[in-house]
Order: C-alpha cells, then structure tokens, then sequence
C-alpha cells in the first residue's frame, strides 16, 4: 500500500533549555513548577482504523522496523523512566498498540520493573476480547478503549472500517478481565456523531464504563481540523443536559485532564476533557516516548529529544536520563492552540500517541 508521506518525524530538536540552570533533582522537572510522573509510550505509529479525526483514509507512510524501537530498548528507557526519573505511571498508546507483536510479553516486562509503575493502555480495542485477560495476567492494570459511537453504520463512517463489533466485545471482556475501571474515550464531530451524546452515555452507565468525551484537537495527519467546527467541551455539557442532570464532581482533579461531573446526583460521572477551550497546561504530569524513541514534552511540541541516537549510540543509563531531564525542563508553558501563529506539530497523533 502507498501511504502519504507527511514528512515523520524530521522534527527540530528540543530547544536549549531555559536560561535559569535546571535544579540538581534526578525527576523530570520543568522550569515552570511541574514534574513529570507520567510517561505516554507508542509503542507503534500503526493502525487498523482510519478515524477521520486522526488519519487520511489511504493510511501513512508508517515508521520502518529499523526505526522504531525494539522491545530491548522500549524496556530500556522505561527502566530508566520508574528508577531514574521518577515515573510512576506508564500508558502504552499508538498508532493501535495492539498491533505490536507480542505486546503481552512487552506488559509483562513493564510490570517486572521496579519500583513497579501503574501500567495501562489506550486502545481502539479490535482483537482486544481475546486477549483481555492475558493482558490482565501480564499485569495491565486498566485500559481505555476509544469508543465514539455505538451506531454501526456512524461507526463505518466515523473510522472508515465495520468493526463496532469488535469494540463492543472488547469492552466487555476488559471489564470480566477485572480491567477496571474500563474509561471509554469519546470525540465528537459536527453533523456526523455529535447527536449520539447522550446514547454514549447511557450505554457507559448501563454497561459500568466510565464515559469522557475529548475535544478534538488540531492533531491530525491531514492538517483538517478547523476550530469553527470542533464540538467544544461546553457544547458537550449542553448536549448532554437535554437528558441529564450535570453538578461538579467533588473529586479532586489533580493533575488528570478530565473534568469531572457528576450524573443524575452520582454516584456516576462523566469526564470532558476540554484541551482546547480549557486548557489544563499547567497542571500537566506527562512526559511522552514516540515508537521511534523520541522523548516530547508535550503533545503539541513543534521540537523533541532523539533518545534512540543515544541509546543506539552506546550512552549509559545516566546520560540518556540527563537527555530526557533537559527535555523537561525546556518544556514550553502551554500548547498556544489559542495563541496567534499556531503552528500544528509536524507529527500527527497517531505517530505521537494520545
Ligand atoms: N489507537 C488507539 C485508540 O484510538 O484508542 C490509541 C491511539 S489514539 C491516537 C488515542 C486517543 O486519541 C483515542 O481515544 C482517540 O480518539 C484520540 N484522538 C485521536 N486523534 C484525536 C484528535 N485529533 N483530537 C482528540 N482526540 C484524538
Ligand atoms: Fe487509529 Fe486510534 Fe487514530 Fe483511530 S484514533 S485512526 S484508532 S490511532
């Protein structure tokens, strides 16, 4: 197949951190107060769908094997993360994560490590069912499976493939997993699923998922995404209160994305995670490994840290820590979607991991 070359990933390096020298601290500081406890890690740039939100229907030209990392080096730096640096919480993402070859026994090496981080997943969950208690065997803890509609005929519209299927039973085998407690992703696009809601949400609490919608972001391959047409996060709190009754959850929100409400009273809840209109930047914990081993700051970085040249180069667990330290601390304030001159990351998502 000829994917379309969007030019993955020659991005600039990261940007000399600031002036102020960075603090003797061996965890992933940034200059502005935050510290990083949770590494992202795509493990493929791959993918069996084709979300109109994330990648042309043709697919992309996808990272060769000599590129992206082997499973020697993926344990390699995430060692270095949990015992250098810090992380306690570890998400393997894509592309789809499940396409990575034996991606059980990469789980089960992340569990092995020690101090012993929280290991989940993000997935769009096709040929997850089968597999669902393995991961749990290996020690996944928790999965979130992308799911933004529950009508096959949206969902063939939505991701250009018929496998609502396949989603659906994920779901429900990740719960008798014990995966719990099983999130489902949601974005919501203008005239195609924006109707379905509230059907999303009475699905999550019939079935017990914990439901929370993200705002589409400016992150897609083909440069498509256009404010004027983005579903914001408060259209979502108006769309969902034609049938629902919304109140702040008391739940302390930490450093997570997701804005929390409580339905119907509670105890149920659903999640918004407005990454555009209410940016939650300053709060940020995340630290982000590509499949090609480059170490982002953010999703939004426009430079990012080549660890693979080091790691391949022969560097020690030390220097490539201190390459990932300086690449926290020159991490920018914001991602400056809101700002004028927003330039989208040359990476799309997929080849990022969300
Ligand atoms: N393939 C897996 C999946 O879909 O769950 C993991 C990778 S995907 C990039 C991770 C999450 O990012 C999914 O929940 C997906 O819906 C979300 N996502 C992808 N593109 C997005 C965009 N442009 N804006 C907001 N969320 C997006
Ligand atoms: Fe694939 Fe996930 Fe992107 Fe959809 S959002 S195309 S499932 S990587």
């Amino acid at each position: 197949m000829t994917g379309v070359n969007l030019g993955i990933p020659r991005v600039p390096a990261e940007p000399t951190a600031p002036n102020r020298p960075r603090p003797d601290t061996p965890a992933l500081i940034d200059s502005f107060g935050r510290t990083a406890t949770d590494l992202r890690v795509s493990v493929t740039d791959k993918c069996n769908l084709r979300c109109t939100y994330c990648m042309p229907a043709e697919g992309l030209d996808w990272m060769s094997n000599q590129q992206l990392l082997g499973d020697d080096e993926l344990i390699r730096l995430i060692d270095i993360a949990v015992r250098l640096l810090g992380v306690t919480d570890i998400r393997l993402t894509g592309g789809e994560p499940l396409l990575r070859p034996r991606l059980e026994d990469l789980v089960a090496r992340i569990a092995a490590l020690r101090p012993r981080p929280r290991l989940a997943m993000t997935t769009n969950g096709i040929g997850f069912a089968k597999r669902a208690h393995a991961f749990a065997e290996a020690g996944l803890d928790r999965v979130n499976i992308s799911l933004d509609t529950i009508d096959p005929d949206t969902f063939e519209r939505l991701t250009r493939r018929d496998r609502l299927r396949h989603v659906l039973d994920a779901l429900t085998a990740a719960r008798d997993a014990g995966l719990e407690p099983v999130k489902v992703n949601a974005v919501l696009m203008r005239g195609i699923n924006e109707h379905e809601a509230t059907d999303l949400l009475r699905f999550a609490l019939e079935n017990g998922y914990h439901l929370r919608f993200i705002e589409q972001m400016p992150l897609d391959a083909q440069h498509g995404w256009n404010r004027s047409e983005m579903i914001t996060a408060d259209e979502i709190l108006d769309l969902l209160r034609a049938e629902f009754t919304l109140t702040p959850s008391p739940t302390e929100r930490g450093g997570a994305p997701a804005e929390r409400w409580l339905v119907n009273g509670g105890p149920e809840e659903v999640g918004i995670i407005p990454s555009v209109t209410r940016p939650f930047c300053s709060t940020c914990e995340r630290t982000r490994l590509t499949a090609d081993g480059a170490v982002r700051s953010c999703l939004f970085s426009t430079t990012e840290t080549d660890l693979r040249a080091l790691l391949r180069g022969g560097a020690d667990d030390e220097e490539i820590a201190n390459a990932w330290r300086g690449a926290m601390w020159g991490k920018l304030a914001g991602h400056e979607i809101n700002e004028a001159g927003f330039a989208q990351p040359i990476r799309p998502m997929s080849a990022i991991g969300g």
